[in-house]
């Protein structure tokens, strides 16, 4: 540890001498801006996914992160200050299982004293549990990931033998807990839940609720994804139509990752997420941060960028900026547009690792 201080030391004096980012539109080499920063709280989780964190792979002999390697709620909250200061506008706490970082609600209360939206990514397993507390500490939204409302199926798909009944609690007891309307993520994979499309718009058709559809991806490099195996949104949206005809809608900002569609007699609307068949790299405003600490510029990147090194480390807040300034105005990924089987084999970093 000795030896390596004195080298921070060094890139920190390299980096203070550099122009400090002198303020207006942060760009990256694309012209995109940077507006969403996602926040891994924890790598683990209480569910094995078959399509995230299979259990062959994050089994008992899993090494996840020791305690002190992970970013604590202090060092969360002033990285996120000097984003937010960059121009994000929006905080998405996520993981692993976020609520299974205890005292999430702190976390909140100390994220909500920004300028920005805080909202959450969860499985909603400790929803029902925690829902009051989060909406007290000023948590603003809460997206809940459900992939099928048969109880066999959703067993199997999140190997914990968790029931759908217990999610579908979390789900209105945060709405109740005022967290709604609530958008509810069902990832598709053909052959294993495709069945439940229908059943699961009739589920949240007039409810206020907003039921997403999310193509089944190539994240990470454990889930042995196969083109095969993508439900194209086109699809989903086909099979709803067919039952309840839907029609286009604007998106409610530029860069929103679901593409709305709302039901011709007033049901609602429902969005699918099509990062497979219709990649919308062209306006991705996101940035992810690790829950060690270190910041990803894609989901599908295969490195990131330590900031926790230099946080542990004595960096001032202008020298933090001046980084991920650089980071963000180095930034060229397009992963999704230029997928293919073959890239879907590189050695990417696990979703649960780098934040969902
Ligand atoms: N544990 C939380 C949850 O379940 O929502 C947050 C983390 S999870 C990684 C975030 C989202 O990513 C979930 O909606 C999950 O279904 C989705 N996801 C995970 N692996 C995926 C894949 N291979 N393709 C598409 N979506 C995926």
């Amino acid at each position: 540890m000795n030896k390596v201080i004195p080298l921070l030391d060094q890139r920190i004096s390299a980096r203070a001498a550099a122009p400090v980012f002198a303020g207006g539109r942060l760009a990256d080499t694309r012209g995109r801006a940077m507006r969403d920063l996602r926040i891994s709280v924890t790598d683990r989780c209480n569910f094995r996914c078959v399509y995230c964190m299979p259990r062959e792979v994050f089994d008992s002999s899993y090494r996840f992160l020791p305690h002190d390697a992970i970013l604590s709620f202090e060092e969360i909250t002033r990285l996120a200050r000097v984003f937010v200061g960059l121009g994000v506008n929006k905080l998405r706490l996520t993981g692993g299982e976020p609520l299974v970082r205890r005292n999430l609600d702190r976390l909140v209360a100390m994220l909500a004293e920004l300028d920005a939206e805080v909202t959450l990514t969860t499985n909603g397993s400790l929803l029902a549990k925690q829902a009051a507390a989060l909406k007290k500490a000023g948590l603003d939204r809460v997206t809940v990931s459900l992939d099928s409302l048969d109880d066999a199926t959703f067993r199997r798909m999140n190997d914990a033998d968790f029931p759908v009944a217990k999610v579908i609690d979390g789900i209105e007891t945060a709405a109740a807990a005022g967290l709604g309307p609530v958008k509810i993520n069902m990832v598709v994979k053909r052959g294993v839940n495709d069945q439940s499309v229908v059943q699961m718009a009739e589920r949240w058709r007039g409810t206020g609720h907003i039921i997403r559809f999310i193509e089944y991806m190539d994240v990470g490099s454990t889930n042995g994804w196969r083109m095969d195996d993508v439900i194209p949104s086109a699809e989903v949206v086909r099979r709803i139509s067919e039952r309840w005809p839907l029609e286009p809608i604007d998106a409610n900002y530029p860069g929103e990752v679901a593409e709305r569609w709302r039901y011709v007699d007033g049901g609602g609307e429902i969005g699918v997420i099509s990062s497979v068949t219709q990649a919308f790299c062209s306006s991705c405003t996101r940035m992810r941060l690790s829950t060690e600490g270190s910041l990803f510029t894609c989901l599908f990147a295969q490195s990131g960028h330590d900031l926790k090194a230099l946080l542990r480390n004595g960096a001032s807040d202008d020298e933090l900026r001046n980084e991920i300034a650089a980071v963000w105005q180095k930034r060229a990924d397009r992963y999704s547009e230029i997928r293919t089987e073959s890239t879907a084999k590189n050695k990417k970093v696990e979703m649960s690792y780098i934040g969902g």
